[in-house]
């Protein structure tokens, strides 16, 4: 549970994920073998690094990003592919959590956050794939109301109609499983391959002269006067800024930050190709899908009609070996038609989990350290959002940034030591109540 090996170091054995072998990796020439200045360091080459070093590269700053391994070796290349709007929890909790108008700001926030990816997408013609719909699946009674009132609620203080309900048979002609006894359709909601996202996006900052290091761990970073020092094994980088953009994989370089969240590891499986119409037979308008229960399941076809199946969770800091039988029981337990069907991949991927739920934005070292984590598995959208966020906030323009940077959040406890176990407790209690529902 307490292994010594970096967080981004647990992928060391697994095989190539299916997004991995859908894409070539980022032909990222620069070689850092000497000491550098920049206007901006940033650390971490997913989604909200790579955001970050195109909002800021485009505002004039001089760029460089560093990753310990290579672009998207994190979430950003390895998750569900939801591109969701929203926050991972509903408005109302949100509501009642930080009041009706700081709400709304987030929620348009979440909006825009979609638009913005499918703007860049489009103007650099990114092809992941973009396909619309995401289906939320009730597994619970209590759901259906939850639904209903979700849909009223938003279109009343929201003026949002994008929800639609499905009852028990509508729902299973859209997705060919005895599971479910109610859906809500999100129309404004999309799924692509995320990896090919996020390629895609690191070769738009290189366009924009961002100077992106792959294979560059940073061990450490110090202030100094005016300026920061970040520390690696060959050499010393000197920026005015630093972004910190390693989420779930965030160790010791914000010190005790890592106790505002837990993270947790989560699986997925590509089956072979199953083709178009057999796929639509299973989900018939090709949306992406996921659960009610605690541990989700989460599912969607890829661009050549594999199914692409997550769900199952670990928490110590090895990953499973091999998340093939681990994932494919619960896709068997939804879709028992796919019982014979071969597993052509399997891998998983490291998030980071607040206590609220809630994104935790932030500064150190008097503004000249920003970052931007804990997704809580909602961060496909939001973290693109992110890295406009900081680049405004480093920009002088500190407005929109402070939506999420005013959120407070819980440590926890003894994080160091405790962050896992605590989070294995509340696992198993959801599993159980999971179960104990279904
Ligand atoms: C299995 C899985 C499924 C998910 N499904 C969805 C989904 O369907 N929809 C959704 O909205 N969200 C989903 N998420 C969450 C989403 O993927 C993340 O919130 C988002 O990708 C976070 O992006 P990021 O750039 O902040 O972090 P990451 O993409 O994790 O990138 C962090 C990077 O930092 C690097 N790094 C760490 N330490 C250092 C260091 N010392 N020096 C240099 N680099 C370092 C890592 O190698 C890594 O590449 C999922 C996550 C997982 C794991």
């Amino acid at each position: 549970m307490f292994s010594k090996n970096r967080t981004y170091e647990q992928h060391d054995n697994e095989k190539n994920s299916f997004y991995r072998s859908s894409v070539e990796d980022l032909n990222s020439q620069d070689r850092l073998t000497s000491d550098l200045d920049a206007d901006i360091c940033i650390i971490g080459g997913g989604l909200t690094g790579i955001s970050s070093a195109i909002n800021l590269s485009k505002k004039g700053y001089s760029v460089i990003l560093c990753e310990a391994r290579k672009i998207g070796w994190g979430a950003s290349g390895r998750n569900g592919g939801q591109l969701g709007i929203g926050m991972r929890k509903d408005q109302f909790t949100i509501e009642k959590k930080l009041g009706l108008s700081h709400a709304k700001e987030l929620w348009n926030l979440g909006l825009e956050a979609v638009d913005q990816a499918k703007n860049l997408i489009n103007e650099h013609d990114i092809n992941c794939h973009l396909i619309n719909g995401v289906m939320s699946a009730a597994c619970f009674e209590k759901d259906i109301e939850e639904y209903k009132f979700e849909i009223e609620h938003m279109s009343k203080h929201y003026n949002f109609e994008g929800y639609k309900f499905y009852n028990q048979s509508q729902v299973r002609e859209e997705i060919n499983s005895k599971m479910y006894i109610a859906g809500m359709l999100n129309s404004s909601s999309y799924h692509l391959n995320p990896l090919k996202l996020t390629i895609g996006l690191a070769k738009v900052a290189q366009e924009n002269k961002v100077k992106i290091f792959e294979n560059t761990p940073i061990e450490k970073i110090k202030e100094e006067g005016d300026r920061v020092k970040v520390i690696y094994k060959k050499g010393i980088i000197r920026a005015n800024k630093v972004v910190v953009a390693c989420n779930g994989y965030l160790d010791s370089i914000l010190g005790f930050k890592k106790n505002k969240f837990m993270p947790i590891n989560n699986y997925v499986v590509a089956t072979e190709p199953l083709g178009e119409k057999r796929a639509r037979e299973i989900i018939k308008n090709n949306y992406a899908v996921c659960d009610t229960r605690f541990i989700i399941d989460y599912y969607r076809f890829s661009e050549d009609w594999r199914m692409v199946f997550g769900g199952g969770e670990t928490f110590t800091s090895n990953f499973v070996k091999n998340a093939t039988s681990f994932v494919s029981k619960r896709m068997v337990k939804v879709f028992p038609q796919l019982k014979n069907v071969k597993i052509d991949y399997s891998w998983g991927g490291t998030l980071a989990i607040t206590v609220n739920r809630l994104p935790h934005f932030g500064t150190l070292m008097n503004n000249k350290v920003s970052y931007a984590f804990g997704y809580s598995g909602h961060g496909l959208a939001l973290s693109v959002l992110a890295g406009k966020l900081i680049a405004e906030n480093i920009d002088g323009n500190h407005e929109r940034f402070k939506f999420f940077s005013d959120i407070n959040h819980m440590s926890i406890p003894l994080g160091s030591i405790f962050r896992r176990p605590i989070y294995s407790s509340a696992i198993l209690y959801y599993k159980i109540r999971d179960y104990l529902n279904s």
